[in-house]
C-alpha cells in the first residue's frame, strides 16, 4: 500500500518491496486501538497439549541448535501426516525439509531453483512473499489471474504466460486471500501446463487443514506426472494456530529437496528448536483435532460474513477454505479498497487489507476488501458493530 519512492540503500532488485502491508496493517490497528481485521493471526491458542509438549522440549533443555534438516521425527511425523492425509510416500531422510515457516521454504525454493532472468508463474492474486522472492532471486514474475466473483483460474491465460524462460509456477491452494480451493479441473490444467513444458511446481498448502462445507484439500503433487516435479510446502502455523512458532516444510523429490536445502542452510540454517518436537507430536494427533479447527473457522466466518452482508458490504463468494473473506466495498462508497481501508480504522476502529496489496496492476480488484475471521466470535461481533457506523 506504501506509494512507491526510490528506497535509499535498497538493490535495485528489490525497490518497491517497501514494509509488507500486515506489519503496516497491523501497526495502523495498534496506533488506533482497532480490531484488527488484518494480519491473518488466530486470537486463541492451538492444542493446549502441543502447547504443553513445547514447553516440555524447552524445560528439557532442548534449546541448542537442532540438525540443519530438522530432527528426524519431526520429518518422520511430516512423512507420516502426507501419507495418512493424501497418501503421499515420502523418504523422510531425503525428501522432507523443515523449514522456518512456509516462507523460508518458498523463498528459498525460488532462489534455489531459479537463474537470473527466470520467469516465475505466480496466480495473482498472490501472497506478498512470491513476488519478493522472485526479485531476490532476480528472476521475473509472469501473473495468472484468478477472476472475480467466482476467483476461477484463467486456464487459458495460464498457457500464454509460459515463455521458453519459465522455470516454476507457485501454487496456492486453498488460497489466500481468495479463500478458494482450486477444483480438480484447475489443478489438472496447471499440472498438464507443468508436465508439457517441463515446469517445477511449488506448492503452497498451509491451509491445507482449514477446508470447509465438506470440501477436501488435494495436493498437487497427487496429479499425474508431477510427484517428481513438485516441491510441496506447508507449515504448522495455521494447521495448529501458532502462527509465531514459524515451523514450516518442503517436501518432494530428493533433488529438489537437496537444492533447498543447500539454500535454507544460509538463510536461517535452523529455527524452532523446542518447537519441532511439538509439531512431530501435534502432526500425529488424531483427527478430530484438524477438523475441530476447521469447524470453529466456518463459524467464524459465516459470523463474519453475514455481518458484513449485513451492514452494507457485497459479498459475492463465501471462502470456501482459509483464514480470510472477501467483500466488496463499493456499496459503501468504496470504490478504492486501498483508500478505503487507510480510513477504515478512523472511520469504524476496523483494519482490514485492501485485495490489491495481492496484485501487481488489476482493475478488477480495485473495490475489494480482505478480512480475516480467524478471531474470537466476540472480537467479529465487535467488529461488524463498528462497521456498522460507516
Ligand atoms: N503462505 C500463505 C498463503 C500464507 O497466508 C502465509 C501466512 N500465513 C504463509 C504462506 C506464511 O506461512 P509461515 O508463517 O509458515 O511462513
Ligand atoms: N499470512 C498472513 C496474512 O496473509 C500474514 C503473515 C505475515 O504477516 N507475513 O495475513
Amino acid at each position: 500500500m506504501s506509494v512507491a519512492r526510490r528506497a535509499p540503500h535498497l538493490a535495485s532488485r528489490l525497490q518497491g518491496l517497501g514494509t509488507t502491508v500486515f506489519a503496516e496493517m497491523s501497526a495502523l490497528a495498534e496506533a488506533t486501538g482497532s480490531v484488527n481485521l488484518g494480519q491473518g493471526f488466530p486470537d486463541t491458542d492451538g492444542p493446549v497439549e502441543v502447547a504443553e509438549a513445547a514447553m516440555a522440549a524447552i524445560r528439557d533443555g532442548r534449546n541448542q541448535y537442532p540438525p540443519g534438516p530438522g530432527i528426524a521425527p519431526l520429518r518422520e511425523a511430516i512423512a507420516a501426516h502426507r501419507q495418512r492425509f493424501y497418501g503421499q510416500h515420502l523418504d523422510p531422510d531425503t525428501e522432507v525439509l523443515v523449514t522456518a515457516g512456509a516462507t523460508e521454504a518458498i523463498t528459498a525454493a525460488v532462489l534455489a531453483l531459479c537463474e537470473t532472468g527466470d520467469e516465475v508463474i505466480l496466480i495473482e492474486p498472490y501472497y506478498d512473499s512470491y513476488p519478493a522472492a522472485v526479485a531476490l532471486a532476480g528472476a521475473r514474475p509472469r501473473l495468472v489471474p484468478l477472476r472475480p466473483p467466482s476467483w476461477e483460474l484463467d486456464v487459458d491465460a495460464l498457457g500464454t504466460a509460459v515463455t521458453a524462460r519459465t522455470r516454476l509456477v507457485i501454487v496456492n491452494s486453498p488460497h489466500n486471500p481468495t479463500g478458494r480451493v482450486l477444483t480438480d479441473g484447475e489443478l489438472a490444467a496447471v499440472a498438464a501446463a507443468c508436465v508439457d513444458h517441463d515446469l517445477i511446481a511449488v506448492t503452497d498448502e498451509v491451509y491445507e487443514h482449514l477446508v470447509y462445507d465438506g470440501l477436501r484439500h488435494r495436493p498437487l503433487a497427487g496429479y499425474p506426472g508431477m510427484a517428481e516435479r513438485t516441491l510441496t510446502v506447508s507449515s504448522a502455523g495455521k494447521t495448529f494456530a501458532f502462527t509465531g512458532w514459524k515451523v514450516g516444510w518442503a517436501c518432494g523429490p530428493a533433488p529438489l529437496v537437496a537444492a533447498v536445502r543447500t539454500v535454507k542452510q544460509f538463510l536461517t540454517y535452523v529455527n524452532g528448536a523446542p518447537f519441532q518436537p511439538a509439531v512431530a507430536m501435534g502432526l500425529g494427533l488424531a483427527d478430530s483435532v484438524f477438523c475441530d479447527a476447521a469447524d470453529a473457522l466456518a463459524a467464524g466466518r459465516d459470523l463474519l460474513c453475514d455481518g458484513l452482508v449485513s451492514v452494507g458490504f457485497e459479498v459475492a463468494a463465501r471462502p470456501q477454505a482459509g483464514y480470510f473473506a472477501v467483500a466488496d466495498a463499493a456499496p459503501l462508497g468504496g470504490t478504492d479498497a486501498a483508500a478505503f481501508c487507510r480510513e477504515l480504522p478512523h472511520r469504524a476502529g476496523v483494519v482490514a487489507i485492501p485485495v490489491s496489496a495481492f496484485c501487481e496492476r488489476r482493475d478488477d480488484v480495485a473495490s475489494l476488501v480482505r478480512f480475516a475471521f480467524c478471531k474470537r466470535p466476540q472480537v467479529l461481533e465487535e467488529a461488524v458493530r463498528r462497521l456498522g457506523r460507516l
